[in-house]
């Protein structure tokens, strides 16, 4: 008999009609043959309203009362959701968050899950009831309710089908599944029918905003298939498993983030413990930091620049103020109207050429690129804002995301099998909590060598430049990193395989030398790369990194970020002890 977690979110229970709608999903789910656990979350905008209602008989509410008073929101859709059912004339039990099992720890309103105990909820599903559990709730050691964070009940569904071992979560929404890009963005924006978890959590990073990240981390730790689908139709979705749609598109998805500012360091000195004097203020101040770009300026100092959301850019500059003094930086500055887009895909990790596409459509669109940093399965790029959608329409057209790709597998028709198998459940037992961060892999490449133009000026067209001709060479780049430089100059790096740098040298004095620009290398260089799930939202995971390297008196030369993978480059004489501090420094989070 199969086992199936249902989860219907705010606007698929917002009224009496939508729930008794969602009851019958259930229903027939159990129908077909399936045992069958429900969550939802609260009722339409419900959450606002409980939120807006703490602020008018207190402007700070105290965080154990706020997550009390949230946690309503979930009961009272339990309670109808379980009456529906019954009054259809079947068995239904509605529980909250404490009474399914769930153990968080103690940090109101964003709680993390540590264990979720199955006993009840599988004694339940074998009398042939169906269960409603509340989402976004759970309960600390000390039986205070705590809630997930907003779009918890997503985190919720997917632990509980992780744990439950079910064949499939089914996230009922409002849309009709992942699509490449925003479609209300872009109306060319394709549907997918099938997207990997990698590309998944990126993207859900990226604010495509259909899931919760945590979500997807429980899916892709403990290989659950989730099958993200409306709930007003009964078209198949999205499914989100280790596979991607295509194996041979090197780009999946695209996204646009509005709400970003930059913050420069101009000339830091380039020695060990810069990056840590930097970002551990920020860190400390709760501040999450997205984009980290540093580069290798001229004269031994370097550029360092990162983004953090609008609404924390003053509190950024404040931190960083002052390290700035400390370090003798030659200045700082700020942007706050700039906008990040990426692209997405697994394929692009196999590929040449895909970063000078994407510069190239850009160049076409006239858009100018502040800021590059890539990683194996992402390309992100900071553009003035207001070219921020056009920007966005070049790369999902360059990338042809509106169309189908030729070697996609046949639609699932909401039929899910798990493609790919793991034993993550053995992985993940020896972790504290069951969100703990997960590190999958601590590599060392070696092989590699860096190239950087300094004072390449900031026009559209450059970088797209530069690659194109690297392209024309046949050379393989594999990190890129562009910051923001002095005086309105910019300055681009990246790294080649240590055969390739003769050539990536050629080519960069050619295209260097019109442009005004210097060029300098080094050609004993290593890579550091630290994989896992959980390294953004964990803060504190490229902290960490830049601890352990900085004990070691390791200088960091080029840093790149994403959500699956933190990457830094550094001179290959310190990359084996790098790679040691590295394994000892997340020995406890190993897989
Ligand atoms: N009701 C909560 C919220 O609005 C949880 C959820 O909807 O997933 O954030
Ligand atoms: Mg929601």
């Amino acid at each position: 008999m199969g086992l199936i977690v249902q989860k219907f979110g705010g606007t698929s229970v917002a009224d009496p009609e939508k729930i008794q709608a969602a009851a019958r999903k259930a229903i027939r789910a159990q129908q077909q043959g399936n045992r069958v656990v429900v969550v939802v979350s609260a009722m339409g905008h419900q959450t606002d309203e409980l939120i807006r209602l703490a602020h008018q008989v207190n402007p700070r509410p105290p965080a154990r009362e706020m997550d009390m008073l949230l946690s309503t929101g979930e009961q009272v859709s339990v309670a109808l959701m379980a009456m529906a059912v019954q009054a259809m004339g079947y068995q239904a039990i509605s529980l909250t968050g404490a009474q399914v099992g769930i153990r968080t720890d103690s940090i109101f309103s964003k709680a993390r899950i540590r264990s979720i105990s199955t006993q009840r909820v599988q004694q339940l599903l074998n009398q042939g009831q169906i269960v409603i559990a509340a989402g976004f709730q759970g309960i600390d050691e000390n039986y205070n309710i705590t809630t997930l964070g907003r779009g918890g009940s997503d985190t919720t569904a997917v632990a509980l089908a992780a744990v439950l071992g079910a064949d499939q979560c089914e996230i009922y929404t409002d849309v009709d599944g992942v699509y490449t890009t925003d479609p209300r963005l872009l109306p060319e924006a394709r549907l997918m029918d099938y997207v990997s978890y990698d590309e998944m959590l990126e993207l859900a990073s990226l604010g495509a905003g259909v899931m919760h990240s945590r979500a997807i981390e429980f899916g892709k730790k403990f290989d659950v298939p989730i099958h993200v689908r409306s709930s007003f139709s009964d078209i198949p979705g999205t499914l989100i498993t280790t596979e991607p749609e295509s194996r041979t598109r090197p780009v999946t998805g695209a996204a646009w983030v509005r709400n970003e500012a930059r913050v420069t360091l101009r000339g830091v000195p380039d020695r060990p413990g810069v990056s840590l004097a930097l970002f551990a203020p920020i860190a400390q101040r709760n501040i999450a930091v997205d984009m980290i770009v540093q580069n290798v300026g001229a004269d031994g100092r370097a550029d360092i620049s990162f983004t953090v959301p609008h609404a924390d850019l003053e509190a950024a500059l404040e931190a960083v103020e002052q390290t700035a003094r400390e370090l003798g930086a030659q200045g700082v500055d700020s942007n706050n109207q700039v906008a990040k887009l990426s692209v997405v895909g697994l394929g692009m990790a196999r590929q040449t050429g895909v970063a000078r596409r994407m510069f190239q459509a850009l160049a076409q669109a006239g858009v100018n690129i502040l800021m590059i940093t890539t990683s194996e399965i992402k390309i992100s790029v900071l553009v003035p804002e207001e070219q921020g959608l056009a920007a966005l329409r070049a790369v999902h057209q360059a990338f042809r995301l509106h169309e189908k790709p030729e070697d996609a597998p046949p639609p699932h028709q909401g039929k899910v099998q798990r493609r790919g198998s793991s034993n993550a459940v053995a992985v993940v037992e020896h972790l504290r909590g069951m969100e703990d961060l997960l590190v999958e892999s601590v590599e060392l490449d070696d092989t590699q060598s860096r190239v950087t133009l300094a004072g390449v000026p900031d026009r559209p067209g450059v970088a797209a430049q530069v690659f194109d001709a690297l392209g024309q060479q046949g050379v393989f780049v594999d990190m890129i990193v562009q910051s923001f430089g002095r005086e309105g100059l910019a300055s681009l790096s990246f790294t080649v395989n240590q055969q390739d740098l003769a050539a990536a040298l050629r080519v960069a004095q050619q295209v260097a030398q019109p442009l005004g620009a210097r060029v300098s290398h080094a050609e004993q260089m290593a890579k550091l790369s630290v994989t896992g799930v959980g390294m953004r939202s964990h803060a504190g995971v490229a902290i960490r990194m830049f601890e352990a390297l900085a004990r070691q008196k390791i200088n960091i030369d080029m840093t790149s970020t994403s959500e699956v993978r933190i990457n830094v480059v550094v001179a290959r004489e310190d990359g084996s002890r790098g790679l040691a501090a590295l394994r000892e420094a997340f020995a406890d989070a190993m897989a």
